[in-house]
């Protein structure tokens, strides 16, 4: 038996397969988003492949119903109210000690920084709903990544890959689906009830197939040669369905892409702003960017979220201030008492900011706490143009 420092995962193992590169893999960042049954899958089989680096994002804890098909969570973590991604991401760890798994306990639209989407080689979504599935395209198809989208209910499941240029989830909605999701995101300025997403019922299996498949397409990008070609066949622009019914699987065509679609819009080129961090207060930020740009004048457009100062219920009239991200808001007003009962009988208005320049009143708070992420990528508006810059000071902390 060899050393346990001289050890390399998968060396006699992997390294007997044609097609595996070891120096890829272990370099490999990979970005997963949702760690339900199907995170749980897709995070375990990347590392046991020795996937280098993978990041975990989800913003829910465990719960005693999600151990039937989570095959990373224990009884425990579900007493102690644990969040998925950090304990997706410790017991990653634990089955591969020579790889990095990070977790970030967040919203993937409006709490994982933009430069993250960037960074990684390939994104893979085990979501349960269509406005999570919507966004995360959005940002997929700015940044120019494949991601991989899995799907689970009942005994059947399906696997589809998007790709810039190619097939985009957006494109593929139908006019309803579409108007749900318009509806559910549309208005700004009233708060909604956050409803729980309908919950399907899965199946262990279901989840470990469907999973499985997203990682064996994830590992097909990692292989990739420079000009994008794969010596597989791939699923880009492609779904894979399996009914487990009957045992049947096929696979369709899938490769939707129209013109004028609003999800095309690509954010390139990005700047890189060394001195640019989500730590920084609003004012600084605003004078290392009239530097960095050599412009007069900068607004940055928060696109992803708001900062709200205030919410006016309509019945009783009354003002609360509250100072925080809009992300944050609905687990704000459940964890305040007045607040919660009110919800039920009224609506609230918010007060918000998105557009952040000079006359913003509030310059000493930081980015992160008006709701800019770490290592996010700011659309900064000037009088030459439109940027986007890169708060590059935060990458330290993916690496
Ligand atoms: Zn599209």
């Amino acid at each position: 038996m060899k050393e346990q420092n001289t050890y390399e995962w998968g060396e006699g193992v992997f390294t007997l397969l044609s097609w595996f590169k070891k120096d890829k893999v272990k370099n490999a960042r990979v970005l997963v988003v949702g760690a339900g049954a199907l995170g749980n899958e897709v995070v375990k089989d990347l590392a046991l492949f020795g996937v280098g680096h993978i990041y975990v994002v989800d913003f829910d804890r465990i719960e005693l119903s999600n151990l039937t098909r989570s095959v990373l969570f224990r009884e425990a973590d579900a007493y102690s109210h644990s969040y998925k991604a950090e304990i997706v991401a410790k017991r990653a760890m634990e089955i591969n000690p020579q790889i990095k798994a990070m977790s970030i306990v967040g919203n993937l639209f409006s709490e994982v920084g933009f430069g993250l989407y960037r960074m990684v080689d390939v994104v893979i979504g085990c979501l349960d709903s269509r406005i999570a599935r919507y966004q995360l395209n959005r940002l997929c198809m700015r940044a120019g990544k494949s991601w991989v989208d899995g799907s689970i209910e009942n005994m059947t499941g399906s696997v589809q890959v998007y790709t810039p240029g190619l097939s985009c989830y957006e494109c593929g909605l139908s006019r309803d689906e579409f108007n749900h999701i318009m509806v559910r995101t549309g208005c700004a300025d009233v708060v909604n009830l956050q409803s729980s997403a309908g919950r399907v019922a899965t199946t262990p299996i279901s989840a470990s197939i469907i999973g499985a498949i997203e990682v064996q397409e994830a590992m097909k990008i990692i292989h990739l040669d420079t000009e994008g070609a794969s010596q597989f066949k791939t699923l880009q622009g492609k779904l894979l369905h399996y009914e487990g019914l009957t045992n049947r699987t096929n696979v369709y065509k899938f490769s939707t892409w129209k013109n004028n679609c609003p999800a095309h819009e690509r954010w390139e080129p990005v700047i890189e702003g060394p001195n640019l961090s989500a730590k920084r207060t609003v004012s600084e930020t605003l004078s290392t960017l009239k530097s960095l740009l050599n412009v007069n004048n900068v607004e940055i457009n928060m696109c992803n979220n708001k900062f709200i100062d205030r919410i006016v219920s309509d019945k009783p009239e009354k003002e609360f201030k509250v100072m925080i991200p809009d992300s944050q808001l609905d687990n704000y007003m459940s964890s305040n008492d007045e607040l919660r009962k009110l919800r039920y009988v009224t609506i609230f208005h918010k007060s918000f900011y998105e557009n952040i320049d000079v006359d913003f009143p509030y310059q000493d708070l930081t980015l992160q706490q008006i709701g800019i992420p770490l290592f996010d990528v700011l659309h900064v508006s000037t009088e030459k143009g439109l940027f986007h810059v890169e708060l590059s000071e935060d990458a330290a902390l993916f690496l």
